[in-house]
């Protein structure tokens, strides 16, 4: 489609200006852009006005041609002709200036400026330039009547100045094209708002429809702006949320304190918050949120926003709370049961204490085969009680958690030797043969609680022996593996009895469950044996488990953790612990015979049977008894002649068992020497051994006591290095006591002697009677009866001009007529020894003139 539109000369510098106008028009009637236009017309009039800048002339083409594959105009521009004649003709034309950079220069722009540019040997004169402008794809070639109009009207000069307005029309029309183009622009810009607008439409609808509340706050937390649901919940309208603190406005004094410092300091770091937060309604009334805080920041990282989320959580907070106090009423329940029970057990073991004692005693003596087989029988109920007690115990410490593990050294073949000699008897009676299998590679010695060992052993052994009416029962040991600090043992006790049923043998490990558990059953017992040593195998890490064949026997198995002995070699002969317990046996026969050693005993306990029951027991053996009701009067006792042994209940009213211990000890510091204190405890509960040895005891014996265990105790303690002396009686009173005066007593009384000593009498009776109702007023918070006994205790010492215990007295009175016992416990104390030591001169008085 090759094309000459027109031809044109130049021959000035100010042809070019002309020569760029006509190309221009040229562009504008091919539809080029504006842009375009204007750079093939700067293109044409630089390289015009090159040409004749330095006196060329040329032939200037503009054209329609085809360049690969594209449509152009194309203006071309031959310089030769005039340039050659100007060369030929320097003198007329003048100096031509040094074309070389000037031309490189234009050539650069021009090729910038156009699609195509060919210069071929431009500036060498007769050079022809070649300007292109691609057409747009969419242009429709000319037909030929088309381009003989263009090329009239690129040639007449009229026509480019019409052409020109039509131009400034062309380019007004294209303004308003351009403006209408951005009107376009701007109606899809204010659809994508509406879109947005939607967006945010659709989000204030989710706001404002959720349950969870939101407030949206500034920086520091103050609120700008809260949903339906947060007015809802708070009862704050928007207009009185909005400007106010968030914690402010909603924490109140119930909110829990770690929350608000939580929230505080989320809110400093910028950082998210989850939490449970207590927050106060606008009418006082609190509820509870699952908040969450978030941190909104913009593109630089800056906090710009907080958004609080609550999602109200009141309810299920309510019903947590009913649950927690379900749970707590449970565990207190469960801690009086045990506490009840612990107390009875206390209870219950004083009076078997007097039964199996004296039933003991009875056995001793001459009886007639009737009588004994009596006894004998009141004496293995008696034990059967007894072990029914243990374990009620044992289980209500299991299920208040305070069953405890002892960790000593003993030897593992006289745990189980003593288990055998106890059962021995029993399996003889049922013509039942009894084995034990102990592997001499076991370690002999190892650290645990053999008490608890024992106790297992003693459980199965006695099941095996129970449900068996013909074979063996055998009892086995061997090591699963051991470590550096530890041993794991396993052991078996085989039985040939009657076996348990396959579905019942998870069952029996539960408290209270029997294979058979009808009231007729043949085999008695509680049930809660095994229930026991599964907690206390579980204590030792093992485990406990069962194998078993109804009418072929059952093999239980549990293994246990043992530690290394630290002294492996030799075992303390008289670890000062409880003894073992012995095997039903012939005790009459130890009772019958004497002591080697007749020793000296003081027997304290407050209860007459206890005391009697030992007395009369270790008298059986020949040793001299001296009995006392309570911490005072053995005290005094001590005082008065030296004991091997003193025997000494735990719970006395007055001075405890504790206190005396403590009086005695600091009386031996001073004085020197050591009497063995034997602690009676009928306190089973676990603690009571180590409370008594740290209170300076040498060995401890619950109760009920045994005859045997007691003079088996009594007899094994080393000898006392006690020197006190017995005070000699004086002919005359003593002479005063530091700290009180008998002779001032009898001057106060106009020497009445037979006064003194009935008013003696009665301190003797009621000084510790009113010194224990100090100590248990105190105990009670009872001011008042503080305040009376006190006072009463007070107008005694004074009798006898004993200042310090007048004084103290004096100070625990004033304690309770002020209306508080704070403060009373240190002073009763002290008061505790010198009521002794007064006691203790009013019986040394009342024998030196008796
Ligand atoms: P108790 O023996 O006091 O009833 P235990 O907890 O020791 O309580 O045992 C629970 C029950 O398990 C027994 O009553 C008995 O039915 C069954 N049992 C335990 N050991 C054996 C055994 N060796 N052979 C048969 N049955 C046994």
């Amino acid at each position: 489609m090759n094309a000459i539109i027109a031809e044109f000369l130049l021959r000035h510098a100010s042809d070019a200006k002309d020569l760029a106008q006509r190309a221009q028009l040229l562009a504008a009637l091919t539809q080029l852009s504006p842009q375009r236009r204007n750079e093939l017309a700067e293109a044409v009039d630089m390289v015009c006005r090159t040409i004749a800048a330095h006196g060329g002339k040329g032939k200037v083409r503009f054209a329609l041609v085809q360049r690969g594959g594209h449509r152009c105009i194309e203006v071309s521009i031959c310089d030769q002709p005039a340039r050659a004649s100007a060369e030929q003709s320097a003198e007329s034309a003048g100096p031509r200036p040094a074309p070389a950079d000037v031309e490189a220069a234009v050539i650069q722009r021009v090729g910038e400026l156009v699609d195509h540019f060919e210069s071929s040997g431009w500036p060498v004169a007769g050079a022809v330039i070649r300007m292109a402008q691609t057409l747009s794809p969419g242009f429709t070639s000319p037909t030929e009547a088309e381009v003989a109009e263009w090329s009239q009207l690129l040639q007449a000069n009229t026509a480019i100045d019409a052409l020109a307005v039509a131009l400034r029309r062309a380019r007004s029309l294209e303004e308003a094209l351009d403006r209408a183009h951005r009107a376009r622009e701007l109606r899809a810009g204010l659809a994508a708002r509406a879109t947005e607008a939607e967006h945010l439409t659709m989000l204030s609808l989710v706001i404002s429809k959720t349950k969870n509340s939101i407030a949206i706050m500034e920086p520091d937390g103050t609120i700008m702006a809260v949903n339906a649901a947060f007015v809802q919940m708070t009862l704050y309208p928007p207009g009185e949320a909005v400007g106010q603190r968030f914690d402010e406005l909603l924490f109140g004094p119930s909110t829990d304190a770690a929350s608000i410092r939580d929230y505080q300091r989320a809110r400093q770091q910028g950082s998210e918050l989850i939490q449970d937060l207590l927050l106060y309604r606008k009418d006082g009334a609190t509820f509870w949120i699952e908040s969450d805080l978030i941190p909104v920041r913009n593109d630089a990282g800056q906090l710009t926003r907080w958004i609080s989320i609550g999602n109200d959580i009141t309810k299920r907070r309510q019903t947590e709370e009913v649950l927690r106090r379900a749970k707590e009423t449970a565990e207190t329940n469960s801690r009086l049961k045990s506490e009840f029970l612990a107390n009875m057990s206390h209870e219950i073991r004083t009076p078997m204490n007097a039964i199996m004692g004296m039933t003991e005693l009875a056995l001793g003596t001459e009886l007639s085969d009737e009588q004994r087989e009596y006894l004998r029988t009141v004496r293995s109920s008696s034990e059967l009680l007894l072990g029914l007690l243990n374990d009620i115990l044992d289980l209500s410490k299991i299920e208040a958690d305070k069953m405890e593990m002892e960790e000593i050294d003993f030897s593992l073949p006289e745990v189980v030797a003593e288990v055998v000699k106890t059962l021995e008897v029993k399996a003889q009676q049922k013509g039942i043969r009894l084995e034990t299998h102990l592997p001499a590679s076991l370690p002999a010695v190892l650290r645990g609680d053999p008490t608890r060992l024992r106790q297992i052993l003693l459980n199965l052994l006695g099941n095996a022996i129970k449900f068996t009416e013909q074979g063996e029962v055998a009892v086995a040991v061997e090591e699963q593996w051991r470590s550096d600090t530890e041993v794991s043992l396993h052991w078996t006790v085989r039985d040939t009895g009657i076996g348990i049923p396959a579905e019942q043998q998870d069952a029996i490990f539960e408290a209270f469950k029997q294979v058979d558990a009808s009231t007729t059953r043949k085999y008695g017992g509680s049930g809660l044996g095994l229930t026991i040593s599964s907690e206390l195998v579980r204590m030792m890490q093992g485990r406990i488990w069962v194998e078993s064949t109804v009418g072929q026997g059952s093999t239980f198995h549990f293994t246990v953790r043992l530690r290394w002995s630290e002294a492996p070699v030799a075992l303390p002969a008289s670890t000062p612990r409880a003894l073992p317990r012995p095997a039903d046996g012939p005790n009459e026969m130890l009772l019958a015979v004497p002591a080697p050693r007749p020793l000296r005993v003081l027997v304290a306990d407050d209860h007459d049977a206890n005391r009697s029951l030992a007395t009369t027991v270790l008298a059986k053996r020949g040793h001299q008894c001296v009995q006392a009701a309570n911490g005072y009067q053995v005290l005094a006792a001590l005082a008065r002649q030296p004991f091997d042994v003193v025997l000494l209940d735990v719970q006395m009213p007055g001075l405890d068992g504790y206190q005396t211990t403590a009086a005695i000890r600091q009386r031996e510091a001073r004085e020197g020497g050591h009497v063995p204190i034997i602690a009676l405890t009928a306190h089973a509960m676990s603690g009571d051994r180590e409370k008594c040895l740290m209170a300076g005891m040498d060995a401890y014996l619950a109760k009920p006591l045994r005859p045997a265990e007691l003079v088996r105790l009594v007899e094994s303690v080393p000898a006392s290095t006690t020197s006190a002396t017995p005070a000699e009686p004086a002919s005359a009173p003593a002479a005063p006591e530091p700290g009180y005066d008998f002779q001032a007593a009898l001057d106060s009384l106009d020497q009445d002697a037979d006064l003194l000593v009935s008013q003696m009498s009665f301190f003797l009776n009621d000084g510790p009677a009113l010194l224990a109702d100090i100590h248990q007023a105190i105990q009670q918070r009872d001011a008042h009866r503080l305040q009376l006994a006190a006072h009463r205790l007070k107008g005694m010492v004074a009798r006898y001009a004993f200042q310090q215990a007048t004084d103290i007295a004096h100070q625990l009175e004033q304690l309770g007529r002020q209306g508080t016992v704070d403060g009373a416990e240190p002073l009763a104390r002290q008061l505790g020894p010198l009521v002794a030591q007064l006691a203790d001169g009013i019986r040394q008085y009342i024998r030196r003139s008796t």
